[in-house]
């Protein structure tokens, strides 16, 4: 088979359209009429990644007596401190910003008070009412009318069901756009570009029970890492305590409303003890969500789960009227946020010229944890910075040189699966998948890391000697060997860069260092260095507050979705 490869140019080029890549590519696109910009997303836009999953909301400091102070202490002790400040503190300033110009440049509307004021909520962690939120439809709000406005916008093109699969450079080492994959038809694209953002959104998948979209593989991650970029924080993972668990089906790890559980739902295990007894007898059920995903993943690895391997949640006893159905639902924890990524200043720079990033596929601001209600604002914040930073960076910049030099090879290597049979491409999946969730899960020790890289390097190995069947037009197991192959990458700078914080911080939890360390805060790095994944760590920088002077401690908070 010779495949085939086209080739367009572009001033702009965005990868991901999420929050993050939506209002990244509105930003650069009104900036100039005369800029190109062309959008790539591995779904149909509007309709792919996490950001329309939102059901909670969007934090951002609209009256008193809130203030930009607490929203910033607030995410640093949820963040057990290892967070970036500046980026935190960029976050707090420009998402009131970034709210009023969702609604008021492109019509988005968020539920209000009864005096005609937006509405916000409480929302766990946070000192404030801040969460701002369209009934438990954030996400969609959001999401539908940035497309509309994308969809208007002559100068942006989106090419959809397309998947970037490497980063080009050009001689000098600076971005020159990526090559894509279109989906529908097999055929390769050369997007070349004077500016390109990664926003694709991270994504655990590589875990045997996830909450996120499935189109998301930590492909922006991967491509960043095999380019060369420094990664921060990768061994941070959040873990939400109500998954469904709803055997042999695509529906398990899915998010049952966390309300259920505030509202006086009893967790109890297989043999209906209600475990959190053991774990948290004051705050029971309500407990933090870190502290009941991991006692109920205790209750499950120790012999007390259901026989699917979850546990229940029991709402009989609160009546019809406060439960639609009055019968015990089973639910487990599920995998459901990466904190770690790409390393980025307040501009949404990498370090390799002329590519950016932005939202999920970024690290620092949420440090150890992230706090309900800043996922989305993270991603349109940076989206929007990214946006006009893009714009300007291209203005008055030639384009960069020819980045084809390793196109052929990249295409030899994504092909050559085409071209053989044999191997057992879902049975790596689901190797991948339980390692990641027994060894480098919820509960961590030296061992078990050890272990999971070792697993996802010899997966990574194994797959290229694994054949899919078909052609490659709309071949679902060509992608998903694509898939695999970034996941067993960043399944490894997980495990890696987790056995080198030893300590338990956040959402990081070892058993066999089960405290904070006491040393300086440090956050872990991670980069390819002649093919090897360099792990190191650096101290945080602690330029605008410290955990002393503001007296919180990161594990008495709970976090939203
Ligand atoms: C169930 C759930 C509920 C949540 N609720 C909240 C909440 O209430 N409040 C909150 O603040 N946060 C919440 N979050 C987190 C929030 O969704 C994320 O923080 C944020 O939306 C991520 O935005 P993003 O633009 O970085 O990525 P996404 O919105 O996930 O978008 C990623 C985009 O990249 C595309 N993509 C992926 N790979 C490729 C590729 N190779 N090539 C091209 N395109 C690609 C995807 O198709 C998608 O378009 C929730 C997450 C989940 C899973």
């Amino acid at each position: 088979m010779r495949p085939v490869i086209d080739a367009i140019e572009t001033d702009v080029l965005i990868l991901g359209a999420g929050g993050a890549g939506l209002c990244a590519a509105l930003h650069a696109a009104d900036h100039s009429p005369n800029l190109s910009v062309t959008v790539v997303v591995k779904g149909l836009l509007g309709r792919a990644g996490c950001t329309r999953m939102v059901q909670g909301g969007y934090n951002a400091v609209l009256t008193a007596p809130d203030s930009l102070d607490a929203h910033f202490l607030d995410t640093l002790a949820g963040g057990g401190w290892i967070n970036d400040q500046e980026l935190v503190w960029t976050l707090v300033v420009e998402a009131p910003g970034r709210v009023l110009e969702l609604e008021s440049r492109y019509g988005c509307l968020f539920d209000r008070t009864e005096e005609g004021r937006i509405h916000q909520k409480p929302f766990a962690g946070q000192t404030h009412d801040r969460t701002i939120h369209k009934g438990d439809l954030t996400g969609i709000e959001i999401m539908n009318r940035l497309s509309e406005q994308v969809l208007r916008r002559e100068n942006v093109q989106a090419l959809e069901e397309c998947r970037a699969v490497e980063l080009l450079l050009d001689g000098a080492g600076r971005c020159a756009g990526a090559l894509v994959l279109d989906v529908r038809t097999g055929r390769f694209v050369v997007v070349t570009a004077r500016a390109t953002l990664l926003a694709m959104g991270g994504g655990p998948t590589m875990y045997k029970v996830v909450a996120c979209s499935a189109d998301k593989a930590a492909d922006g991650i991967a491509l960043g890492y095999r380019a060369g970029l420094p990664l921060r924080d990768m061994e941070m993972i959040q873990f939400h305590p109500t998954g469904l668990v709803i055997p042999d089906s695509l529906m398990t790890g899915a998010l049952l409303e966390e309300g259920l559980r505030g509202a006086g739902g009893h967790l109890r295990n297989g043999r209906g003890e209600r475990y959190m007894e053991r774990y948290d007898p004051a705050r029971m059920e309500r407990s933090t969500r870190d502290l009941v995903a991991r006692a109920s993943f205790l209750e499950v690895t120790e012999g007390r789960g259901t026989p699917n391997g979850g546990v229940w949640i029991d709402v009989s006893h609160l009546g019809a009227e406060v439960v639609e159905r009055n019968w015990p639902v089973e639910v487990g924890p599920t995998t459901h946020f990466m904190m770690g990524g790409v390393v980025v200043d307040t501009a949404c720079r990498t370090a390799i010229e002329g590519l950016f990033a932005a939202g999920e596929d970024t690290g620092g601001v949420h440090g150890a944890n992230r706090l309900g209600g800043n996922g989305v604002a993270e991603s349109t914040v940076f989206g929007g910075i990214a946006g006009d930073v893009m714009a300007d960076f291209v203005a008055g910049r030639t384009a960069p040189h020819d980045g084809r030099g390793r196109v052929a090879e990249v295409v030899e290597r994504l092909t050559a699966p085409l071209e053989r049979r044999g191997g057992d491409l879902y049975g790596l999946q689901r190797e991948l998948r339980e390692a990641m969730w027994e060894r480098a899960g919820l509960v961590r020790d030296g061992e078990g890391l050890r272990t999971a890289a070792a697993t996802a390097e010899r997966i990574g190995d194994e797959l290229g000697r694994v054949g899919v069947r078909g052609g490659p037009a709309f071949n679902l197991a060509w992608q998903d060997w694509i898939n695999l192959s970034n996941q067993s990458i960043v399944a490894r700078l997980i495990a890696t860069s987790a056995l080198a914080r030893a300590e338990s911080r956040g959402a990081h939890y070892r058993n066999d260092h089960p405290a904070p360390s006491t040393a300086p805060l440090y956050t872990v790095r991670v980069q390819s260095r002649a093919g090897e994944a360099a792990v190191w760590t650096e101290p945080v920088a602690l330029t605008r507050a410290t955990p002393a002077g503001a007296g919180r401690v990161s594990s008495m908070v709970e976090l939203g979705d």
